[in-house]
């Protein structure tokens, strides 16, 4: 193919014959793991994106499609799935080309297309806004936004390569460069568990904006390392010998270099000297399995004395980006303080690799799977225990998972919040500020205006529209508000009202509610009109209008007893119980409470809470269950569908047998029913015995009750009960 073929010809004759060669290193890197088939795929994207970016340059003069080979070639590294490369190959033509989206889609399938999009997307915010203040928002919006991890990873390889080339930016520009990544990029990797690249976007980062200080570090280190290496050779012998002789097979152990950054920022937050720091020396155990953890520090505990409370037990329970390991601390040789961790080899591949390491293409053995399996469980943030077959099933649990329950929104400054799911513009406002949600009369979304009701977005930037004229809020907000800072900021600004100006609005409000379902207020009267004010348990209708208006009552559950009311008209004393759709009740959104954690299919009450708008409590729980037949505000409430799969939380209370890793053969039974797992409380019962509390979630009743059945099921369990705060 000559050099003047035009991408727009490309793509409406993209002919096998014309693809270009990949470069040689590219090439074999490929090579060592991926078919013909799948080289082909990755030659289409390279030379699709070699002519979407011919004559464009980088700022060192060499051509553009240096950059994209070299993002492609770091996660051809980490061995990840074709799509990811292909996408990495072509992450910038729908920013500076004349490419979009649909062209993709129709040359390499969805996902390809999918992944260089959110790349873009992301590229595109401007997270240079208050960066300070929102680093922890903006990242998890970022996650939040991306929806296919594989978004996140090639956002951060091009981060990391325009690290390695950062010298041809003017100096302004590296600094700020620098500055978002040791406060996003950086924890970012981190958070998807990506400690080797984390840790090179610091130093570079770091490097680059203290050069100085950098440098002297580094010579320091250097100075410091000759005394040092004889030390570390010794103790680290010394434990090997240990080990050895206590018959644990194949074990390594290292000694730990510590990153620059890391480094720094120890000496800066503990305000130790320098010496002090350095003088920690750091040692990595590895063994075969999880039980030769446990062993192996076992048997170190015995010849070196172990330092009070520093040990850590990062395998029964994983930090959340799914770090694992031991960790503990000792006087090695009756002198030195040593950190150890203690960790398998496919926990410590972990550690290094994140995500990347769970996508590894293709791995030759399955031995090595089912503990890689084993060890996901727990991982807050890539849920894995889904028994994740190809990475196509992979992306779909990880598009799951970065769904959160919160949404993040911009202001038009470029401030970012995070606000509960669900949150209208009417909620932003009042996180914002009261003095807005007060004052607001209308919104923009993205520039346009939309109604005060409609559920907002992550990404979205909302822009609030005040009036100085205008002083009173509107009842009826309360129908649709989530968040409860608003709902209570508009009751105690409606409790100021004046009682007649609170009735008039009131009345507004139910009639409007009612007008929905094609009522009006003057069909109820005499006897029908008294029997459901006696349900709602008012003494007249001026009160029921009274406390509507001033934000008591919610005016959609009320508008419900009507309907039913007129229905009924006679004899019956049980009100009709509300029906829970898709986590709402009418459009209110309810609350599950956390008290008892009802999951669907258990029996519940609905209670009208004043501050919280609609709880949903285990008709057992104490909170409510005195309360049932006497307060109008706890209604009985019967499930309807659960359209969105929500999963909900519960509680169970799980004793067992005291043995050596308990909690984690406890871990794997969750894991391999593929039930999350939220928290985990320890408690020791006596020798013997431990106590568990443990937090899950499940998609329903039934899913609850089978999964419980599989913990009694077990030999080591004693009981397994769930709580649900009764009395
Ligand atoms: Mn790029």
């Amino acid at each position: 193919m000559s050099d003047q073929v035009l991408p727009s010809t490309l793509i409406s004759n993209f002919d096998e014959q014309y693809y270009l060669k990949l470069p040689q290193i590219f090439y074999k890197s490929a090579k060592t793991y991926l078919d013909n088939k799948e080289i082909k795929k990755i030659q289409k994207a390279y030379t699709f994106a070699f002519y979407s970016h011919d004559g464009q340059q980088r700022r060192d003069g060499s051509k553009y499609i240096t950059h994209p080979v070299e993002v492609a070639q770091i996660l051809l590294d980490l061995r990840m799935d074709p799509d990811t490369i292909c996408a990495a190959l072509m992450h910038d033509v729908l920013e500076d080309c004349d490419v979009n989206k649909n062209n993709l889609v129709k040359l390499f399938g969805e996902d390809v297309a999918e992944i260089v999009d959110g790349v873009s997307k992301l590229g595109k915010l401007d997270i240079n806004a208050r960066i300070d203040a929102d680093a922890n928002n903006l990242q998890k919006m970022m996650l939040a936004m991306s929806k296919d991890v594989r978004v996140v990873l090639v956002k951060i390889c091009d981060r990391l390569h325009n690290m390695r080339t950062i010298e041809h930016l003017p100096r302004s520009k590296q600094i700020k460069k620098s500055k978002e990544t040791i406060d996003l990029y950086g924890p970012l990797a981190l958070r998807i568990g990506m400690q080797d690249i984390r840790s090179e976007l610091e130093d570079l980062a770091f490097r680059c904006i203290h050069p100085l200080r950098a440098s002297m570090l580094e010579s320091a280190i250097k100075k410091s390392s000759g005394g040092r290496k004889r030390i570390v050779t010794k103790i680290r012998k010394e434990l090997k010998k240990h080990l050895k002789a206590n018959n644990i097979q194949k074990v390594s152990v290292k000694g730990r270099e510590k990153n620059i950054y890391s480094i720094y920022r120890k000496i800066k937050s503990k305000h130790k000297p320098f010496s002090e720091i350095l003088d920690v020396y750091g040692f990595r155990i590895l063994v075969d399995s999880i039980d030769d953890c446990y062993r192996a520090l076992g048997i170190i505990h015995n010849y070196f004395s172990p330092i009070e409370n520093r040990f850590k037990d990062y395998i029964a329970i994983p930090k959340s980006n799914g770090y694992q390991a031991l960790h503990t601390s000792l006087l090695a040789l009756n002198a030195f303080p040593i950190e150890v961790q203690i960790q398998t080899r496919s926990m410590s591949e972990i550690a290094s690799f994140g995500i990347a390491a769970h996508w590894q293409y293709k791995t030759k053995d399955s031995d090595d799977n089912s503990e890689l399996r084993a060890t996901r469980w727990l991982s807050g943030l890539v849920d894995l225990q889904k028994k994740t077959r190809s990475p196509k099933e992979f992306a779909q649990s990880v598009k799951t998972d970065l769904d959160s329950n919160e949404v993040f929104l911009f202001s038009p400054k470029g401030d970012v919040y995070a606000l509960r799911r669900g949150s209208t513009p009417i909620d932003f406002a009042y996180e914002v500020h009261t003095d807005l949600g007060d004052s607001i009369v209308g919104c923009k979304v993205n520039r346009s205006e939309v109604p005060l009701n409609i559920e907002l977005e992550t990404g979205q930037t909302v822009e609030v529209i005040t009036s100085n004229t205008k002083s009173d809020v509107d009842p009826s907000w309360l129908n649709y508000v989530v968040t409860s800072k608003a709902r209570s900021a508009i009751r105690s600004k409606l409790r100021k009202q004046k009682t007649s100006d609170a009735r008039k609005a009131g009345k507004i409000m139910l009639e409007t509610e009612l007008k929905r379902g094609g009522k009006s207020l003057k069909e109820y009267r005499g006897g029908a009109l008294k029997k459901i004010l006696d349900s709602i348990g008012v003494t007249s209708l001026n009160k029921l209008l009274t406390d509507l208006g001033l934000g008591k009552r919610t005016g959609s559950i009320i508008a419900e007893r009507f309907y039913s009311g007129l229905q009924i008209r006679e004899g019956i004393e049980e009100p009709k119980p509300v029906l829970i759709v898709d986590n709402k009740i009418e459009s209110v959104t309810v609350r599950f409470a956390k008290c008892c954690l009802p999951v669907h299919g258990d029996r519940v009450v609905a209670h009208s809470d004043t501050e919280r708008g609609m709880v949903i409590h285990h008709k057992k729980c104490k909170q409510v269950a005195p309360f049932i037949k006497k307060d109008a505000r706890y209604m009985p409430a019967i499930w309807g569908e659960n359209k969105n799969d929500h999963v909900y939380k519960v509680n169970i209370d799980v004793n067992t047998k005291d043995k050596v890793g308990v909690l984690s053969d406890l871990g794997s039974v969750f894991a391999r029913s593929g039930i999350n797992i939220g928290s985990v409380n320890t408690k020791t019962i006596d020798k013997k015995f431990a106590g568990f509390k443990i937090e899950i979630e499940v998609e329903d009743k039934q899913e609850l009750r089978a999964i419980m059945q599989k913990v009694r099921a077990q030999k080591f369990t004693t009981s397994c009960k769930r709580n649900i705060n009764e009395k």
